[in-house]
């Protein structure tokens, strides 16, 4: 196929495709698909071999939040039976890190619901990265704790943060029609005061959500505008009890398709599988693996992964390998301009160095990870191109272990 082959070279230098090319890749046929993926792969195997890295994530609050997105099971009146729970204390949330960072994490996510903190909670979170760091001798810690006020990015970096997580998650078209509380231009901007201030931008989407094509592929070139080093992918969870419950629009093949679009729009960024893996992916996880090279370990925010131990048999199954803490994740030479605090990372491609937006998080909502947020049905984006999706709440299991709980976590 002309489309692949032409992608995979501009992948191989970096060079950002066409909207049609990014467009053409998420029409492509079943027949087609494991060309794509395969495609998508020489590209991830370029900038990261067979490895993957492993993310923890620890709830540090949970629901309670004044804010309205439609996909997240801790948004204002969700009726989700999601835990619920106020700041852990720096010793818990270590302790839950701990659990990820044995089962193979060099990265944990501190993620809390909310607006944003309060510099308070930015000193609170500070004291819980420095037991993380104290304990855990080389782990990255990337926090997430929704908009940042002027100043408090640069405290976290003081405080040992190594990264900010706060996604896009949908196109800047779309995004006032899954949350009224604040806009995309609020989540861009705290995109780029985490960029200012030297920590790593880690910034993505959730698909799923109703959105059309165009809107996949305007999110995606925005991510890399914002020049992100990573991207985690969502995939919607319907919670029961969110506005988003009956949007179930997703294929595992359509799951891969958005996966490699990402892939070859930004071919030298840490792309995770985030949120909604095990419901959409199903028993094509480890296909997955050939075109992102990132994933959580375990339990998501508020709903249940499949067990640690099952990542990693499907990570040694399919042939890859985790990520040692001994080896830098990104390329040499995003980890450098990473180090310098600047851009131009994407040599040869559109990239423009703080033009875009911002944001991470599905459960994704906040800069972060959660894992499965929803809102009011009425307020829902009207589906637009949507495939028709199994509906498998079956596969959805509420967190009820780990952070928050007296249960052991699931690493
Ligand atoms: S995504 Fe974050 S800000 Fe939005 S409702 Fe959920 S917890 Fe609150």
């Amino acid at each position: 196929m002309d489309l692949l082959n032409t992608l995979v070279e501009k992948g191989l230098r970096r060079e950002l495709p066409t909207r049609e090319e990014a467009l053409a890749v998420l029409a492509t046929s079943d027949d087609e698909l494991l060309d794509v993926v395969a495609a998508a792969g020489k590209v991830r195997r370029q900038w990261f071999g067979r490895r993957v890295k492993l993310n923890y994530l620890v709830n540090l609050k949970s629901g309670l939040c004044p804010e309205d997105c439609s996909y997240c099971s801790q948004r204002l009146g969700s009726k989700a039976e999601i835990l619920k729970y106020t700041w852990l204390k720096p010793e818990e949330a270590s302790q839950a890190a701990a659990a990820g960072v044995a089962g193979g994490a060099k990265r944990v996510c501190l993620v809390a619901s909310g607006r944003g903190p309060t510099d308070r909670d930015v000193e609170r979170v500070g004291k819980t990265i420095a037991a993380i760091k104290e304990q855990n001798e080389g782990v990255e810690v990337c926090a997430c704790l929704g908009l940042l006020a002027d100043g408090q990015a640069e405290k976290l970096r003081d405080a040992g943060a190594d990264a900010y997580n706060h996604n896009l998650n949908t196109s800047e078209a779309t995004y006032g029609a899954i949350t009224k509380t604040h806009t995309y231009a609020d989540r861009v901007d705290t995109v780029q005061k985490a960029h200012a201030a030297g920590l790593s931008a880690c910034s993505g989407l959730i698909a799923g959500m109703g959105e059309s094509d165009e809107d996949l592929v305007d999110v995606v070139y925005s991510l890399r505008e914002l020049d992100s080093d990573s991207v985690p992918v969502n995939f919607l969870i319907p919670f029961e009890g969110t506005p988003l419950a009956k949007e179930w629009n997703l294929t595992p093949q359509r799951c891969l398709r958005i996966l490699a679009m990402v892939r070859f729009v930004c071919p030298d960024v840490e792309v995770r599988i985030a949120g909604g893996r095990e419901v959409h992916l199903r028993s094509m996880q480890p296909l997955a693996l050939n075109i992102a090279n990132s994933i959580f370990l375990g339990d998501y925010l508020t709903s249940e992964g499949q067990a640690g131990q099952a990542d990693l048999d499907m990570i040694a199954d399919a042939g890859f390998e985790v990520e040692g803490t001994g080896t830098t994740t990104l390329p040499a030479h995003r980890s450098e301009v990473a180090a310098g605090g600047g851009c131009g990372s994407h040599a040869g491609g559109a990239s423009v160095c703080g033009s875009g937006g911002q944001g991470d998080s599905v459960e994704a909502g906040c800069g972060s990870a959660c894992g499965g947020c929803s809102g009011h049905a009425e307020e829902a984006p009207a589906p637009v191109q949507a495939e028709a999706g199994e509906v498998r709440p079956d596969l959805v299991a509420v967190r009820r272990r780990g952070a928050g709980t007296d249960l052991a976590p699931n690493a």
